[in-house]
């Protein structure tokens, strides 16, 4: 679970686990798009959780 708060006048809108977010602060107005970042980002072309996995072990092992 992490804190979701407005970016803007920080403003705790909630908690819980979200990968990605938008969310109007009802304080400012100000729109809020939030991301995970402890998430890895997913791969384009990943359909479903062992294809994301997958792809990350490709990844890691590809890197230079
Ligand atoms: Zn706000």
């Amino acid at each position: 679970m992490q804190e979701i708060r407005c970016g803007n006048c920080h403003k705790k809108l909630g908690v819980g686990t979200f990968q990605q977010l938008n969310m109007k602060c009802p304080r400012c107005k100000t729109m809020n798009n939030l991301r995970a970042t402890s998430t890895p980002p997913a791969c384009p072309s990943a359909s479903n959780l062992k294809d994301a996995q997958e792809c990350q072990i490709t990844k890691s092992t590809d890197h230079r």
